[in-house]
């Protein structure tokens, strides 16, 4: 009797996470036709989050992350819809349209006068190839954008792949003129040896460092060593996820040079991210919370 229950239990367990499963695969080929409709139907657009010096509190750059907003009003994260567009190879026109909207949206800034911010692009392992350094020229030379204000954001991850397809590539994409950054530093697993190798411009510590460091030990310490890295290997180190004050002070005491978070902005629209670069950042906060020192060097440079 008690087999025969847990046979029973057995199957209707089986059923049960075979109907998930199919629920599952329903509403992953959904969202798979969703995404071709919304590329073709230009759903897409692009938001632009400022970069800061912590020096003087300018904006330095922006990074371009792409949105996807559909006609009901529904906003789908790019975490969501990125790793699809890579399962169906959507990535690389759809990759190709945000650098080449991003690179035409900051040219125009760069033509209105003022510090030419640096444009900051995320591209996916799947671009890492032969065809993606003329998607870069022809972004640049259709746009007038100059090379030196393109970065381009590649994940420790395209390192675990084909390493040397990624540095051969990043080393002709750089011959092109462009910089070349680590995005989310410190969380992909991948071996010191080839960060030697890889030509690169700048390392972007993953935000959960900046999250975790003033409550953990360990973590203030890698993130003091990430800097130190930096300054050793000639590459800037950016960290990313800024979202206190506690955290920008601390970073600051550090000697970090460049961050990028929501307590200084949240990617934008274009008009906005424009209008907050030309303001340093500490000059549009009250005065009682600014915390320190470079924020009041910024309020002066306003
Ligand atoms: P990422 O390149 O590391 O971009 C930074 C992400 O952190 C963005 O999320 C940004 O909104 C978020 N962020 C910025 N400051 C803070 C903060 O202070 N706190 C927290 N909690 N988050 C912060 P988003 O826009 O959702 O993008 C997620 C990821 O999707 C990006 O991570 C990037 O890997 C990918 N992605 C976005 N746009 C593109 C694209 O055009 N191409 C490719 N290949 N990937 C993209
Ligand atoms: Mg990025
Ligand atoms: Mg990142």
């Amino acid at each position: 009797m008690e087999s025969k229950l847990k046979v029973r239990y057995v199957e209707k367990r089986a059923t049960n996470s075979t109907a998930k499963q199919t629920r599952g695969n329903e509403q992953s080929l959904l969202l798979e036709a969703r995404l071709i409709a919304a590329v073709r139907g230009r759903e897409l657009h692009v938001h632009f989050q400022p970069q800061y010096e912590v020096e003087c509190g300018q904006g330095s750059g922006v990074e371009a992350l792409a949105r996807w907003t559909s006609p009901d009003g529904e906003e789908i994260s790019p975490t969501v819809f990125i790793p699809i567009a890579e399962r169906i190879a959507m990535i690389c026109p759809l990759g190709a349209w945000v650098l080449g909207h991003a690179c035409e949206t900051v040219a125009r800034w760069g033509s209105s006068g003022g510090r030419a911010p640096t444009l900051s692009v995320n591209v996916s392992t799947h671009q890492i190839n032969e065809r993606f350094a003329d998607v870069i020229h022809r972004a640049l030379k259709s746009t007038g954008l100059p090379p030196a204000q393109l970065e381009l954001e590649i994940t420790e991850s395209a390192l675990i792949g084909d390493a040397e397809l990624a540095i051969a590539c990043c080393e002709e994409w750089r011959a092109l003129g462009v910089r070349i950054a680590v995005d989310d530093f410190g969380t992909g697993y991948s071996s010191l040896s080839y960060l030697a190798r890889l030509p690169v411009d700048r390392l972007k510590l993953d935000k959960s460092f900046a999250q975790r460091m003033t409550f953990e030990k360990k973590t203030a310490a890698i993130v003091r060593s990430v800097l130190a890295l930096g300054k050793e290997m000639g590459v800037g180190v950016l960290v990313e996820g800024v979202e206190t004050e506690q955290q920008f002070a601390l970073l600051e005491r550090m000697g970090c040079q460049q961050v990028q978070g929501y307590l200084l902005a949240k990617p934008v629209p274009a008009v906005e991210a424009r209008a907050l670069l030309i303001i340093p950042w500490g000059a549009r906060l009250a005065p009682i919370s600014r915390p320190s020192h470079a924020i009041a060097r910024g309020l002066h440079a306003a």
